[in-house]
Protein backbone atom coordinates (compact mmCIF):
# COMPACT_ATOMS: atom_id res chain seq x y z
CA UNK A 1 0.00 0.00 0.00
CA UNK A 2 1.74 2.93 -0.93
CA UNK A 3 0.27 6.10 0.82
CA UNK A 4 1.33 9.30 -0.54
CA UNK A 5 0.78 11.53 -2.94
CA UNK A 6 3.84 11.30 -4.69
CA UNK A 7 2.67 11.76 -8.40
CA UNK A 8 4.74 9.71 -11.13
CA UNK A 9 6.76 11.91 -13.52
CA UNK A 10 4.37 11.20 -16.36
CA UNK A 11 1.75 12.65 -13.49
CA UNK A 12 3.79 15.51 -12.86
CA UNK A 13 4.24 16.43 -16.46
CA UNK A 14 0.74 16.60 -17.11
CA UNK A 15 0.17 18.58 -14.14
CA UNK A 16 3.29 21.37 -15.10
CA UNK A 17 1.72 21.70 -18.63
CA UNK A 18 -2.06 21.89 -17.88
CA UNK A 19 -1.20 24.20 -14.91
CA UNK A 20 1.36 26.64 -17.14
CA UNK A 21 -1.15 26.56 -19.92
CA UNK A 22 -4.04 27.81 -16.69
CA UNK A 23 -2.40 30.58 -15.71
CA UNK A 24 -1.01 31.95 -19.11
CA UNK A 25 -3.83 31.70 -21.34
CA UNK A 26 -6.76 31.45 -18.95
CA UNK A 27 -6.12 33.32 -16.21
CA UNK A 28 -5.69 36.48 -17.88
CA UNK A 29 -9.16 36.39 -19.59
CA UNK A 30 -11.01 35.09 -16.84
CA UNK A 31 -12.47 38.81 -15.07
CA UNK A 32 -13.75 39.39 -18.38
CA UNK A 33 -15.59 35.87 -19.49
CA UNK A 34 -16.56 35.65 -15.67
CA UNK A 35 -18.24 39.46 -16.28
CA UNK A 36 -19.89 38.21 -19.79
CA UNK A 37 -20.59 34.71 -18.81
CA UNK A 38 -18.80 33.18 -22.05
CA UNK A 39 -16.65 29.91 -22.12
CA UNK A 40 -13.32 30.77 -24.30
CA UNK A 41 -14.59 29.60 -27.90
CA UNK A 42 -11.52 27.81 -28.39
CA UNK A 43 -11.25 26.15 -24.89
CA UNK A 44 -11.63 22.65 -25.98
CA UNK A 45 -8.68 23.04 -29.05
CA UNK A 46 -6.73 24.19 -26.42
CA UNK A 47 -7.14 21.52 -24.38
CA UNK A 48 -7.00 19.14 -27.37
CA UNK A 49 -3.26 20.46 -27.98
CA UNK A 50 -2.25 19.63 -24.53
CA UNK A 51 -3.47 15.95 -24.69
CA UNK A 52 -6.62 16.38 -21.61
CA UNK A 53 -9.39 15.78 -23.99
CA UNK A 54 -9.17 11.65 -24.05
CA UNK A 55 -7.21 11.07 -20.91
CA UNK A 56 -8.89 7.32 -20.05
CA UNK A 57 -9.61 6.72 -24.67
CA UNK A 58 -7.02 4.20 -26.20
CA UNK A 59 -4.77 5.99 -28.41
CA UNK A 60 -6.43 4.52 -31.37
CA UNK A 61 -9.70 7.06 -30.75
CA UNK A 62 -6.85 10.02 -30.35
CA UNK A 63 -6.75 9.18 -26.28
CA UNK A 64 -3.79 8.99 -23.87
CA UNK A 65 -5.15 5.59 -22.26
CA UNK A 66 -4.08 6.86 -18.77
CA UNK A 67 -6.43 6.77 -15.75
CA UNK A 68 -8.97 7.97 -13.71
CA UNK A 69 -6.26 10.01 -11.34
CA UNK A 70 -5.02 11.65 -14.22
CA UNK A 71 -8.22 12.74 -15.13
CA UNK A 72 -8.83 13.82 -11.53
CA UNK A 73 -5.27 15.66 -11.76
CA UNK A 74 -6.03 17.67 -14.86
CA UNK A 75 -9.68 18.54 -13.50
CA UNK A 76 -8.06 19.46 -10.12
CA UNK A 77 -5.48 21.17 -12.16
CA UNK A 78 -8.02 23.50 -14.71
CA UNK A 79 -9.99 24.33 -11.72
CA UNK A 80 -7.11 25.70 -9.33
CA UNK A 81 -7.85 28.94 -12.07
CA UNK A 82 -11.58 28.16 -13.40
CA UNK A 83 -13.88 25.63 -11.09
CA UNK A 84 -16.27 26.72 -13.99
CA UNK A 85 -14.31 25.70 -17.12
CA UNK A 86 -12.93 22.56 -15.16
CA UNK A 87 -16.44 21.18 -14.99
CA UNK A 88 -17.13 22.07 -18.72
CA UNK A 89 -14.16 20.04 -19.58
CA UNK A 90 -15.74 17.26 -17.37
CA UNK A 91 -19.04 17.75 -18.51
CA UNK A 92 -18.06 17.35 -22.20
CA UNK A 93 -15.36 14.92 -21.76
CA UNK A 94 -15.87 12.32 -18.80
CA UNK A 95 -19.97 12.98 -18.46
CA UNK A 96 -20.30 13.13 -22.37
CA UNK A 97 -17.85 11.28 -24.28
CA UNK A 98 -16.55 8.78 -22.11
CA UNK A 99 -20.21 7.90 -21.01
CA UNK A 100 -20.83 7.41 -24.78
CA UNK A 101 -17.14 5.56 -25.10
CA UNK A 102 -18.23 2.91 -22.60
CA UNK A 103 -21.71 1.90 -23.98
CA UNK A 104 -21.48 2.36 -28.21
CA UNK A 105 -20.34 0.94 -31.00
CA UNK A 106 -16.87 0.18 -32.00
CA UNK A 107 -18.07 2.03 -35.64
CA UNK A 108 -20.04 4.97 -33.33
CA UNK A 109 -16.62 5.08 -31.03
CA UNK A 110 -14.40 5.45 -34.15
CA UNK A 111 -16.57 8.25 -35.55
CA UNK A 112 -17.06 10.17 -32.47
CA UNK A 113 -14.36 9.42 -30.00
CA UNK A 114 -11.13 11.39 -32.15
CA UNK A 115 -13.59 14.60 -32.73
CA UNK A 116 -14.00 15.01 -28.89
CA UNK A 117 -10.10 14.39 -28.48
CA UNK A 118 -8.50 17.06 -30.66
CA UNK A 119 -11.55 19.51 -29.46
CA UNK A 120 -13.48 19.94 -32.47
CA UNK A 121 -16.32 18.88 -30.50
CA UNK A 122 -17.95 19.99 -27.55
CA UNK A 123 -20.14 17.29 -25.64
CA UNK A 124 -22.99 17.81 -23.29
CA UNK A 125 -25.07 15.07 -21.65
CA UNK A 126 -28.99 15.46 -20.84
CA UNK A 127 -29.96 13.74 -17.80
CA UNK A 128 -32.31 16.45 -15.81
CA UNK A 129 -35.20 18.10 -16.73
CA UNK A 130 -37.89 20.28 -15.21
CA UNK A 131 -39.98 18.15 -13.27
CA UNK A 132 -37.03 15.71 -12.50
CA UNK A 133 -34.02 16.27 -10.85
CA UNK A 134 -33.20 14.15 -8.36
CA UNK A 135 -35.82 11.70 -9.29
CA UNK A 136 -34.64 11.51 -12.83
CA UNK A 137 -36.26 8.24 -13.07
CA UNK A 138 -39.32 9.77 -13.67
CA UNK A 139 -38.47 12.14 -16.38
CA UNK A 140 -41.08 12.76 -19.37
CA UNK A 141 -38.85 13.25 -22.45
CA UNK A 142 -40.35 10.08 -24.95
CA UNK A 143 -38.75 8.68 -27.98
CA UNK A 144 -41.83 6.74 -29.92
CA UNK A 145 -40.36 4.41 -32.68
CA UNK A 146 -41.70 5.23 -36.29
CA UNK A 147 -40.46 3.04 -38.88
CA UNK A 148 -36.54 3.02 -38.44
CA UNK A 149 -36.59 6.57 -36.73
CA UNK A 150 -36.99 8.05 -32.80
CA UNK A 151 -39.23 10.85 -32.88
CA UNK A 152 -38.17 13.24 -29.44
CA UNK A 153 -40.44 15.37 -27.19
CA UNK A 154 -39.95 16.64 -24.19
CA UNK A 155 -37.20 18.77 -22.67
CA UNK A 156 -34.05 18.79 -20.66
CA UNK A 157 -32.74 21.59 -17.68
CA UNK A 158 -29.67 22.70 -16.57
CA UNK A 159 -27.39 21.07 -19.10
CA UNK A 160 -23.57 22.01 -19.36
CA UNK A 161 -22.66 23.02 -22.45
CA UNK A 162 -25.91 23.30 -23.70
CA UNK A 163 -25.63 26.68 -25.50
CA UNK A 164 -22.35 25.65 -27.31
CA UNK A 165 -22.29 21.90 -27.54
CA UNK A 166 -21.96 20.15 -31.25
CA UNK A 167 -22.38 16.74 -29.56
CA UNK A 168 -24.88 15.51 -27.23
CA UNK A 169 -25.86 12.12 -25.21
CA UNK A 170 -29.25 11.85 -23.69
CA UNK A 171 -31.73 9.96 -21.99
CA UNK A 172 -35.92 9.42 -23.21
CA UNK A 173 -38.42 6.92 -22.17
CA UNK A 174 -39.43 4.73 -24.84
CA UNK A 175 -41.61 2.71 -23.11
CA UNK A 176 -43.68 4.90 -20.52
CA UNK A 177 -45.05 1.72 -19.09
CA UNK A 178 -42.12 0.54 -17.83
CA UNK A 179 -40.77 3.08 -15.52
CA UNK A 180 -37.36 2.99 -15.22
CA UNK A 181 -37.00 -0.41 -17.30
CA UNK A 182 -38.25 1.80 -20.32
CA UNK A 183 -35.62 4.02 -20.62
CA UNK A 184 -32.87 4.62 -23.49
CA UNK A 185 -29.92 6.48 -24.20
CA UNK A 186 -29.58 8.46 -27.35
CA UNK A 187 -26.78 10.64 -29.09
CA UNK A 188 -27.30 13.48 -31.69
CA UNK A 189 -25.02 16.14 -33.77
CA UNK A 190 -26.73 19.30 -33.04
CA UNK A 191 -26.36 20.26 -37.10
CA UNK A 192 -27.96 17.25 -38.24
CA UNK A 193 -30.95 17.33 -36.52
CA UNK A 194 -34.11 19.73 -36.06
CA UNK A 195 -36.62 20.78 -33.54
CA UNK A 196 -33.81 20.82 -30.90
CA UNK A 197 -34.12 24.60 -29.26
CA UNK A 198 -31.22 25.72 -27.11
CA UNK A 199 -32.04 28.36 -24.12
CA UNK A 200 -29.17 29.40 -21.82
CA UNK A 201 -29.49 29.72 -18.71
CA UNK A 202 -27.99 32.85 -16.06
CA UNK A 203 -26.18 32.07 -13.45
CA UNK A 204 -24.58 34.12 -10.28
CA UNK A 205 -22.18 30.82 -9.71
CA UNK A 206 -20.42 28.77 -12.85
CA UNK A 207 -19.99 31.36 -15.36
CA UNK A 208 -18.49 30.89 -18.47
CA UNK A 209 -19.32 27.10 -18.22
CA UNK A 210 -22.32 27.54 -20.36
CA UNK A 211 -25.88 25.83 -19.18
CA UNK A 212 -29.23 26.01 -21.08
CA UNK A 213 -32.50 24.22 -21.22
CA UNK A 214 -32.44 21.88 -24.41
CA UNK A 215 -36.01 21.34 -26.35
CA UNK A 216 -37.08 18.43 -27.84
CA UNK A 217 -39.49 18.97 -30.51
CA UNK A 218 -40.81 16.43 -32.70
CA UNK A 219 -36.88 15.91 -33.46
CA UNK A 220 -36.39 13.08 -35.66
CA UNK A 221 -33.46 10.17 -34.74
CA UNK A 222 -32.32 7.54 -37.11
CA UNK A 223 -32.88 4.21 -35.24
CA UNK A 224 -29.01 3.83 -34.86
CA UNK A 225 -28.38 6.77 -32.59
CA UNK A 226 -29.84 4.10 -30.24
CA UNK A 227 -26.76 3.43 -27.40
CA UNK A 228 -26.55 0.88 -25.27
CA UNK A 229 -29.49 -1.11 -26.13
CA UNK A 230 -33.54 -0.61 -26.37
CA UNK A 231 -34.86 0.27 -22.72
CA UNK A 232 -31.22 -0.60 -21.16
CA UNK A 233 -30.71 3.34 -20.92
CA UNK A 234 -30.61 2.98 -16.84
CA UNK A 235 -27.78 0.71 -17.23
CA UNK A 236 -25.59 3.08 -19.77
CA UNK A 237 -26.45 6.23 -16.79
CA UNK A 238 -25.72 4.62 -13.98
CA UNK A 239 -22.06 3.08 -15.67
CA UNK A 240 -20.71 6.81 -16.01
CA UNK A 241 -21.94 7.92 -12.10
CA UNK A 242 -19.00 6.76 -10.09
CA UNK A 243 -16.16 8.04 -12.44
CA UNK A 244 -17.95 11.18 -12.92
CA UNK A 245 -18.07 11.78 -8.79
CA UNK A 246 -14.76 11.15 -8.35
CA UNK A 247 -13.05 13.03 -11.99
CA UNK A 248 -15.62 16.33 -10.72
CA UNK A 249 -14.33 15.97 -7.21
CA UNK A 250 -11.35 18.18 -9.10
CA UNK A 251 -13.11 20.51 -10.02
CA UNK A 252 -13.44 21.85 -5.65
CA UNK A 253 -10.23 20.31 -5.04
CA UNK A 254 -8.99 23.04 -7.88
CA UNK A 255 -10.50 25.80 -5.88
CA UNK A 256 -9.91 24.69 -2.48
CA UNK A 257 -6.40 24.31 -3.52
CA UNK A 258 -6.45 28.38 -4.74
CA UNK A 259 -8.51 29.74 -2.27
CA UNK A 260 -6.00 28.70 0.86
CA UNK A 261 -2.79 29.70 -1.51
CA UNK A 262 -4.77 33.27 -2.23
CA UNK A 263 -5.83 33.52 1.08
CA UNK A 264 -2.60 32.63 2.23
CA UNK A 265 -0.89 35.16 0.30
CA UNK A 266 -3.33 38.01 0.97
CA UNK A 267 -2.97 37.34 4.52
CA UNK A 268 0.67 37.98 4.55
CA UNK A 269 0.65 41.21 2.32
CA UNK A 270 -2.40 42.78 3.87
CA UNK A 271 -1.79 44.82 6.81
CA UNK A 272 -4.16 46.20 10.21
CA UNK A 273 -3.43 47.31 13.01
CA UNK A 274 0.46 47.36 11.79
CA UNK A 275 0.45 44.22 11.21
CA UNK A 276 -0.31 41.49 8.64
CA UNK A 277 -3.52 40.09 8.96
CA UNK A 278 -2.02 36.73 9.27
CA UNK A 279 -0.34 37.74 12.84
CA UNK A 280 -3.83 37.35 14.16
CA UNK A 281 -4.90 33.72 15.42
CA UNK A 282 -8.23 34.23 14.30
CA UNK A 283 -7.14 34.55 10.86
CA UNK A 284 -4.23 31.08 11.47
CA UNK A 285 -6.88 29.22 12.36
CA UNK A 286 -8.92 29.84 8.99
CA UNK A 287 -5.97 29.00 7.00
CA UNK A 288 -5.38 25.85 9.30
CA UNK A 289 -9.07 24.85 8.34
CA UNK A 290 -8.39 25.37 4.98
CA UNK A 291 -5.39 23.60 5.00
CA UNK A 292 -6.70 20.58 6.52
CA UNK A 293 -10.11 20.65 5.04
CA UNK A 294 -7.88 20.79 1.86
CA UNK A 295 -5.90 17.78 2.35
CA UNK A 296 -8.84 15.50 3.74
CA UNK A 297 -10.78 15.98 0.51
CA UNK A 298 -7.40 15.78 -2.04
CA UNK A 299 -7.07 11.89 0.34
CA UNK A 300 -10.61 11.05 -0.09
CA UNK A 301 -11.03 12.05 -3.74
CA UNK A 302 -7.60 10.47 -4.86
CA UNK A 303 -8.03 7.45 -2.77
CA UNK A 304 -10.92 6.97 -4.69
CA UNK A 305 -9.46 7.49 -8.28
CA UNK A 306 -6.55 5.37 -7.10
CA UNK A 307 -9.28 2.03 -6.25
CA UNK A 308 -11.25 2.76 -9.39
CA UNK A 309 -8.18 2.67 -11.86
CA UNK A 310 -7.76 -0.96 -9.71
CA UNK A 311 -10.72 -2.20 -11.12
CA UNK A 312 -11.46 -4.00 -14.16
CA UNK A 313 -14.81 -2.82 -14.39
CA UNK A 314 -14.92 0.40 -13.21
CA UNK A 315 -18.98 0.86 -13.68
CA UNK A 316 -19.36 0.73 -10.15
CA UNK A 317 -23.38 1.25 -9.03
CA UNK A 318 -25.37 -0.48 -6.36
CA UNK A 319 -23.64 -3.64 -4.30
CA UNK A 320 -20.25 -1.75 -5.42
CA UNK A 321 -17.60 -0.30 -2.69
CA UNK A 322 -16.89 1.92 -5.15
CA UNK A 323 -20.70 3.56 -5.28
CA UNK A 324 -19.81 4.33 -1.80
CA UNK A 325 -16.39 5.93 -2.31
CA UNK A 326 -17.33 7.88 -5.01
CA UNK A 327 -20.52 9.44 -3.32
CA UNK A 328 -18.19 10.19 -0.34
CA UNK A 329 -15.43 11.68 -2.14
CA UNK A 330 -18.00 14.32 -3.35
CA UNK A 331 -20.26 14.54 -0.43
CA UNK A 332 -16.84 15.42 1.27
CA UNK A 333 -15.08 17.58 -1.33
CA UNK A 334 -18.19 19.81 -2.23
CA UNK A 335 -18.97 20.41 1.39
CA UNK A 336 -15.91 21.54 2.13
CA UNK A 337 -15.07 23.43 -0.81
CA UNK A 338 -17.89 25.55 0.05
CA UNK A 339 -16.30 25.89 3.67
CA UNK A 340 -13.27 26.79 2.49
CA UNK A 341 -14.89 29.02 0.21
CA UNK A 342 -16.74 31.18 2.75
CA UNK A 343 -13.31 31.19 5.11
CA UNK A 344 -11.61 32.65 1.95
CA UNK A 345 -13.92 35.44 1.01
CA UNK A 346 -13.87 36.25 5.32
CA UNK A 347 -9.99 36.45 5.15
CA UNK A 348 -10.54 38.89 2.32
CA UNK A 349 -12.65 40.63 4.25
CA UNK A 350 -14.42 43.23 1.70
CA UNK A 351 -12.22 42.98 -0.83
CA UNK A 352 -13.45 38.95 -1.66
CA UNK A 353 -16.97 40.66 -2.02
CA UNK A 354 -15.81 42.10 -5.33
CA UNK A 355 -15.99 40.45 -8.51
CA UNK A 356 -12.61 41.31 -10.15
CA UNK A 357 -11.31 38.75 -7.24
CA UNK A 358 -10.24 35.58 -7.98
CA UNK A 359 -11.07 34.36 -5.03
CA UNK A 360 -14.68 35.33 -5.20
CA UNK A 361 -14.78 33.41 -8.30
CA UNK A 362 -13.70 30.17 -6.62
CA UNK A 363 -16.10 30.81 -3.47
CA UNK A 364 -19.19 31.18 -5.95
CA UNK A 365 -18.17 28.35 -7.79
CA UNK A 366 -17.90 26.22 -5.46
CA UNK A 367 -21.85 24.93 -3.63
CA UNK A 368 -22.38 23.79 -7.20
CA UNK A 369 -20.58 20.85 -5.86
CA UNK A 370 -23.25 20.53 -3.19
CA UNK A 371 -25.79 19.99 -5.91
CA UNK A 372 -24.53 18.78 -9.33
CA UNK A 373 -23.80 15.40 -9.89
CA UNK A 374 -26.72 14.36 -7.22
CA UNK A 375 -26.98 16.46 -4.68
CA UNK A 376 -25.18 16.28 -1.19
CA UNK A 377 -28.64 14.68 0.34
CA UNK A 378 -29.03 12.15 -2.84
CA UNK A 379 -24.96 11.33 -1.85
CA UNK A 380 -25.45 10.79 1.66
CA UNK A 381 -28.47 7.98 0.48
CA UNK A 382 -26.50 6.08 -1.59
CA UNK A 383 -23.86 6.10 1.04
CA UNK A 384 -26.17 4.77 3.67
CA UNK A 385 -27.80 2.59 1.60
CA UNK A 386 -24.22 0.74 0.74
CA UNK A 387 -23.32 0.99 4.32
CA UNK A 388 -27.03 -0.79 5.00
CA UNK A 389 -25.83 -3.72 2.95
CA UNK A 390 -25.48 -7.11 4.72
CA UNK A 391 -21.91 -7.86 3.31
CA UNK A 392 -20.82 -4.18 3.77
CA UNK A 393 -17.14 -4.26 5.83
CA UNK A 394 -15.88 -0.94 7.15
CA UNK A 395 -12.59 0.08 6.00
CA UNK A 396 -12.53 1.20 2.69
C1 LIG B 1 -24.74 24.56 -12.98
C2 LIG B 1 -25.42 23.24 -13.12
C3 LIG B 1 -24.96 22.33 -14.07
C4 LIG B 1 -25.64 21.13 -14.26
N1 LIG B 1 -25.23 20.28 -15.29
C5 LIG B 1 -26.03 19.24 -15.63
C6 LIG B 1 -25.78 18.48 -16.83
O1 LIG B 1 -24.81 18.74 -17.55
N2 LIG B 1 -26.63 17.48 -17.15
C7 LIG B 1 -27.71 17.16 -16.37
O2 LIG B 1 -28.44 16.24 -16.73
N3 LIG B 1 -27.96 17.84 -15.22
C8 LIG B 1 -27.16 18.88 -14.84
N4 LIG B 1 -27.43 19.61 -13.71
C9 LIG B 1 -28.59 19.25 -12.90
C10 LIG B 1 -28.25 18.69 -11.52
O3 LIG B 1 -27.74 17.39 -11.64
C11 LIG B 1 -29.54 18.78 -10.70
O4 LIG B 1 -29.73 20.16 -10.40
C12 LIG B 1 -29.50 17.95 -9.44
O5 LIG B 1 -29.50 16.58 -9.75
C13 LIG B 1 -30.69 18.25 -8.52
O6 LIG B 1 -31.90 18.25 -9.20
P1 LIG B 1 -32.90 19.50 -9.02
O7 LIG B 1 -32.11 20.73 -9.25
O8 LIG B 1 -34.10 19.28 -9.85
O9 LIG B 1 -33.29 19.49 -7.49
P2 LIG B 1 -34.44 18.57 -6.76
O10 LIG B 1 -34.26 17.14 -7.13
O11 LIG B 1 -35.77 19.19 -7.00
O12 LIG B 1 -34.01 18.76 -5.26
C14 LIG B 1 -34.33 19.93 -4.48
C15 LIG B 1 -33.82 19.65 -3.05
O13 LIG B 1 -34.52 18.51 -2.51
C16 LIG B 1 -33.58 17.52 -2.10
N5 LIG B 1 -34.15 16.19 -2.32
C17 LIG B 1 -34.72 15.69 -3.44
N6 LIG B 1 -35.11 14.41 -3.26
C18 LIG B 1 -34.75 14.09 -1.99
C19 LIG B 1 -34.87 12.90 -1.20
N7 LIG B 1 -35.40 11.78 -1.67
N8 LIG B 1 -34.40 12.94 0.07
C20 LIG B 1 -33.83 14.07 0.57
N9 LIG B 1 -33.70 15.22 -0.12
C21 LIG B 1 -34.13 15.23 -1.39
C22 LIG B 1 -32.36 17.77 -2.97
O14 LIG B 1 -31.18 17.20 -2.39
C23 LIG B 1 -32.33 19.29 -3.01
O15 LIG B 1 -31.76 19.80 -1.83
C24 LIG B 1 -26.74 20.79 -13.45
C25 LIG B 1 -27.17 21.69 -12.46
C26 LIG B 1 -26.54 22.90 -12.31
C27 LIG B 1 -27.06 23.86 -11.29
Amino acid sequence: MALDFNFTDEQKMLEDSVYKWAVSWLEPQMEHLYEVDEMPPTLFKELGNLGVNGIVFDEKYGGTALGYIETLLAYETIARVSNALSMTVGASQTLCFDNFRRNASEKQRMYVLPKSCTGEWVGCLGITEPNAGSDAMSMATKAEKKGDKYIINGSKIFITNGPVADFMTFYAKTDPAAGPKGISAFFFEFDKVKGVTREKIKKWGMRTSPTALITFEDVELPAENLIGGLNKGVAVLTSGLCTERITLSGCTLGSQRSCLELSLKYAKERVQFGKPIISYQAIQEKLANMYTGYLASKWMAYSAAAYCDTLENKVGGKGTDLDRMAAAALLFCGEMGTKIGLDAIQVFGGYGYCTEYPVTRHFLDQKLWEIGAGTSEIRRMIIARELMRDDFKSGK
